[in-house]
């Protein structure tokens, strides 16, 4: 089984290969992929370091020239990157733009492609499918690169998307994970609290989902970590303010927008409970939910102080809830 590990990490890593070829000395990969992330801001150091590349727009270009190079359609097929019915062989990635997905170490586990032709009702981005050495709850893409900057700066940056960990890292902010569009895991927190204690989640400025990613942190609270938050502008995220801003303007938003979780998300629930009690008061339960996920009692009681004075609820009703929640959770 070991071997069988090893083989799909160099399958994958032929891909890569592959990818950058086809992105860098190929004319329709420089016309179209290359263009694509220059249009995008990037520079051509940042496309080699985080080993970007190109997948034609084509059937089987990729696994015609993996098997060529003898690599076995099993593992081709187990790493997701061909896609075999009855007797034809497919790319998975077609007319998309790669990004490679690194282990902690650097070994290619999967791949991010993102499509390039707007009209087309394909997904924005396809990733790898789970394999038996690409499991997405357990993965950070840029972890690998940020590791050594999470730990010196004692802090990490966790963004949405591929192209916000690339752009900042362009920047000179390099403490930036993402978690690739999915919901952060326990195991994905985990990675990080090894390096730092302390997280800021970004959110994009589009964001719908917002209230829905704030349950998502009740898992960060879970492990003892600091959590704070910070949101950018209207249609703006951390790529797109990047690439606009320097990075001494970069970081002075960052220090100035990066906001206490509690004290954030207890503001946010004001605000959406306006005057209705009925909501204002299913609002605090899950106010008081959060500071319960805090391990160390002393600023559990700080929070509830601190909610107290921005949701104008009593201590002692707080302090009730946290109560009966704990109770429940022992
Ligand atoms: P871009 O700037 O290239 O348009 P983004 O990173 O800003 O992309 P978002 O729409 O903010 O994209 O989504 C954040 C992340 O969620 C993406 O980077 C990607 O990892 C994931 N994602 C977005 N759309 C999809 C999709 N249709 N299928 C799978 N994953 C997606
Ligand atoms: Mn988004
Ligand atoms: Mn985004
Ligand atoms: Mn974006």
């Amino acid at each position: 089984k070991a071997s069988e590990r090893e083989s799909l990490f160099l399958v994958s890593e032929f891909a890569r290969d592959y990818f950058q070829q086809q992105l860098l000395e190929t004319s329709t990969g420089k016309a179209i992929g290359l263009s694509y992330f220059k249009e995008r801001g990037f520079t051509d150091e940042t496309i080699k370091k985080f080993e970007l590349g190109y997948a034609q727009d084509e059937w089987e270009n990729f696994t015609k020239a993996a098997l060529q190079k003898t690599y076995q359609l099993s593992f081709l097929e187990k790493t997701g990157l061909s896609i075999v019915k009855q007797d034809k062989k497919f790319d998975r990635f077609k007319g998309r733009v790669m990004f490679p997905i690194h282990s902690i170490s650097g070994r290619v586990l999967g791949f991010g492609g993102r499509i390039l032709k707007t009209d087309k009702k394909a997904a924005k981005y396809l990733n790898s499918p789970e394999s038996e050495i690409y499991n997405k709850s357990k993965i950070l893409y840029g972890l690998y690169y940020a590791k050594q900057s999470i730990a010196k700066e004692d802090n990490c940056y966790l963004v949405e998307g591929y192209t916000d960990v690339i752009q900042m890292a362009q920047k000179g902010i390099e403490n930036v994970v993402s978690s690739s569009g999915t919901a952060l895991t326990p195991d994905q927190i985990r990675l990080i609290n090894r390096l730092t204690k302390n997280i800021t989640v970004l959110f994009d400025g589009d964001d719908a989902g917002l209230r829905a990613s704030l349950r998502g942190i009740d898992l960060i609270l879970e492990q003892g970590m600091n959590v704070k938050v910070c949101t950018f502008p209207q249609g703006e995220d951390p790529d797109s303010f990047a690439r606009a801003n320097n990075p001494i303007e970069i970081k002075a938003y960052l220090e100035e927008n990066a906001q206490d979780f509690i004290q954030f998300k207890a503001s946010l629930l004001v605000a959406e409970a306006k005057n209705d009690p009925v909501k204002k008061a299913e609002l605090t339960r899950d106010m008081v939910v959060s500071i319960a996920k805090i391990p160390n009692p002393i600023q559990q009681e700080i929070y509830i102080k601190e909610c107290s004075s921005i949701m104008q609820v009593s201590e002692e009703v707080l302090f009730s809830s946290l109560a009966q929640i704990n109770a429940k959770n022992q």
